[in-house]
């Protein structure tokens, strides 16, 4: 049987040790429904002291190996259940991710269900940390190597998707048997609480999962930690940089899933219902608050009238409400903090000679709302092109042939994903080879799943959450070497 989720407090402890922190004299810090600009609960800020406790719990289950001691099997039977019991949970967890982050309801039970089977993927995973034989010499040595958890790990979470970036991160690091501490972000601290506490009734021992509440010097004070050995980090490039910076001076292990600015390009030939559908979901799912938003539209320029004709249509009828209505794709962001910069990248759009073809600006509603807006007459070199807005805004760029749109498509510092819309076959792998980016999607847009590694290369990030890779990513190899 499980237990419901705990209602929400009007100030959310946070959790060290298995132990529920009660903010005391800490600052308190706001959370805010963005439907509604209304305060829903408080945390936190937790201070330097709180970091080293949260460390220093997690590295004594490290040392006594209360986690990674467990047989395989064992560690797998837990991340099993936790699946198990968020998907119980799964409804409750989306409403509360919804209340607050604003995405649309729909949005947040897919989140939440790919958290589940996050989980349910890598509750296999601890099995399958196998070493190697390796033969040096011929019988003079018995070598082999070994795969071991790497230490402490930090998981500093953003607050687009908050309980699907969590997961991603604390599934493959619970598999490989690493304590870890989490920091999600300060607007968007409820969900990872409740999953702490949906861990700890699922059997994972105390100190193992560690959940901090706070602002950025929280996640800077974990970064620079010496009892840090690990830190997994999604979020913006600037801040990306400086959590590789405050990481230097410990050699500490190192996963940035940053910022993107992807092009999502439709050749002539493609199946363009399919395109102009997918290219909606693209650039305004979930406000456009995506690290992998196809804010670049690439079209051809033979059918360059027909399709900015039908994104036209598209766009007006983009519905736009209160993410817990249902049937809405463009709910509020996140922060009015946040919708001034997307207004203020709108401004710069026009201000740079593109043209505002839909939207450009603000619902008459409460809440934090931006209409869905489409630009015409984008050329790469804008600033609307090349920067990350992280809004409902997207920006059709037209191009001539193949060349032209690799070329174009690769002329960002940023490399996450980037969407092709074909019918020619070759042409799709052709394009799948050239484009520098960590993820490509062919005829279809932000496919993820937990066996499929996700990040990107350039400013987007370093390493790999999801899939083997970050697996391994919470392990180190060691080689063994016996004289015989
Ligand atoms: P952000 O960089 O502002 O904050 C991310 C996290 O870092 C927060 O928890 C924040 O408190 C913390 N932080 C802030 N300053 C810090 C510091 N100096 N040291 C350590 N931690 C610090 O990002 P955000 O605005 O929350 O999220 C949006 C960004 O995340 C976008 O750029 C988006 O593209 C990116 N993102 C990337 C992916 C991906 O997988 N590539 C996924 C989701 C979001």
């Amino acid at each position: 049987m499980t237990t419901a989720l705990a209602p929400l407090a009007a100030v959310e402890p946070f959790f060290v040790d298995g132990e529920w922190i009660s903010p005391g004299q800490r600052r308190l810090i706001e959370v805010r429904d963005p439907a509604s600009g209304e305060v829903i609960s408080q945390v936190a800020q937790a201070s330097a002291d709180d970091v080293a406790a949260a460390v220093a719990a997690a590295g004594r289950a490290y040392a006594d190996r209360r986690w990674s001691g467990l047989a395989p099997q064992d560690r797998g039977r837990v991340l099993y259940r936790l699946a198990d019991l968020i998907e119980a949970q799964l409804e409750e967890l989306a409403i509360l991710e919804t209340r607050d982050n604003g995405k649309p309801i729909e949005r947040s039970r897919a989140d939440t269900a790919s958290a589940a089977r996050t989980f349910r993927h890598f509750a296999g995973a601890p099995a399958r940390l196998t070493g190697t034989v390796v033969p040096i010499d011929g019988g003079g040595h018995h070598v082999y190597t070994s795969l071991e958890p790497v230490g402490v790990a930090a998981l500093i979470l953003p607050w687009n998707f908050p309980i699907m970036t969590g997961c991603f991160k604390l599934a493959p690091a619970l598999a490989a048997g690493v304590p870890v501490v989490v920091k999600p972000a300060e607007q968007t601290p409820l969900t990872m609480l409740r999953v702490a506490a949906l861990a700890i009734e699922a059997g994972v021992p105390p100190g193992v999962v560690n959940v901090l509440t706070g602002d950025g010097e929280v996640g800077a004070e974990l970064v620079g930690h010496p009892g840090v050995a690990k830190v997994s980090f999604t979020g913006s490039t600037e801040v990306g940089r400086l959590v590789m910076a405050g990481a230097a001076p410990g050699t500490k292990r190192l996963t940035l899933e940053l910022g993107g600015k992807s092009p999502n390009i439709v050749f002539a030939d493609a199946d363009l219902d399919a395109a102009v559908v997918t290219a909606m979901r693209a650039s305004f799912g979930h406000s456009g608050q995506m690290c992998t938003a196809g804010s670049r539209l690439l079209v051809q320029r033979s059918i360059l009238d027909e399709m900015q004709q039908r994104l036209v249509e598209a766009t007006r009828r983009v519905p736009v409400g209160n993410g817990l209505d249902g049937g809405v794709t463009v709910g509020p962001l996140v922060s009015e903090e946040q919708r001034r910069q997307v207004l203020a990248y709108i401004e710069a759009g026009v201000a740079e000679g593109a043209t505002v073809s839909v939207g450009g600006g603000v619902p008459e509603r409460p809440g934090y709302f931006v209409e869905p807006t489409l630009f015409t007459g984008v050329r790469n070199d804008m600033r609307i092109a090349r920067e990350e807005i992280f809004g409902p805004v997207t920006g059709v760029i037209p191009f001539e042939d193949e060349a032209e749109a690799v070329a174009i498509a690769n002329d960002t510092s940023y490399g996450l994903a980037a969407g092709v819309w074909t019918r020619d076959l070759s042409r799709a792998h052709r394009l799948a080879a050239a484009l520098r980016v960590g993820t490509v999607w062919v005829n279809t847009y932000n496919i993820f799943d937990p066996a499929l590694p996700f990040g990107g290369v350039g400013d987007s990030g370093l390493g790999r959450d999801l899939g083997d890779d970050a697996l391994y990513s919470y392990c180190e190899r060691k080689g063994v070497v016996v004289a015989l």
